[in-house]
C-alpha cells in the first residue's frame, strides 16, 4: 500500500535489518528494541490490523507463526522463553498500521505487561 512504512521494507525501498523471509512473511529487527531480541513478523501483504485478518489470511497468519517459532530457535530462546505481541489500534499502542507479530525475548518478561 503506498505510504504504509512495513510495505516499503517489504519491498526493499527502506533498510532493515532482515532476519528472515519467504513468500509470504518478511521479519526484521526493531529499529527500538524493548528486549535483547526484539523481532518484527510481518505479512508481505498489507493487512493494517488484527480487526482486517479474515479467513483467507489462514496461510499468511500460519506462516508469521512458523517463522516466529524459527526465529526463537536461531536466537536460541525458544527453550527459555520468549513473547508475541501484536498490538491492535491506539489503547494497544498500534504505532504502524500494517500487522506485526513482535517477537521479544533475552529477558525475563513481566506480567501484566505496561
Ligand atoms: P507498534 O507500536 O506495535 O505499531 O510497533 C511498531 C514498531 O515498529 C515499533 O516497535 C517501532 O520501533 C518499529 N519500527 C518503526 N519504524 C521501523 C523501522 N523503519 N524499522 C524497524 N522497526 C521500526
Amino acid at each position: 500500500m503506498i505510504g504504509c512504512l512495513f510495505c516499503k521494507i517489504v519491498q526493499k525501498q527502506i533498510p532493515a535489518n532482515i532476519v528472515f523471509e519467504d513468500k509470504r512473511v518478511l521479519a526484521f529487527e526493531d529499529v527500538t528494541p524493548q528486549a535483547p531480541v526484539h523481532i518484527l513478523i510481518i505479512p508481505k501483504e498489507h493487512i493494517p490490523t488484527v480487526n482486517d485478518v479474515t479467513g483467507e489470511h489462514r496461510d499468511i497468519i500460519m506462516a508469521m507463526f512458523e517463522a516466529a517459532k524459527v526465529i526463537a530457535k536461531e536466537k536460541n530462546i525458544a527453550y527459555q522463553g520468549y513473547r508475541l505481541v501484536l498490538n491492535t489500534n491506539s489503547e494497544a499502542g498500534q504505532s504502524v498500521f500494517h500487522i506485526h507479530m513482535h517477537l521479544l525475548g533475552g529477558r525475563h518478561m513481566a506480567w501484566p505487561p505496561g
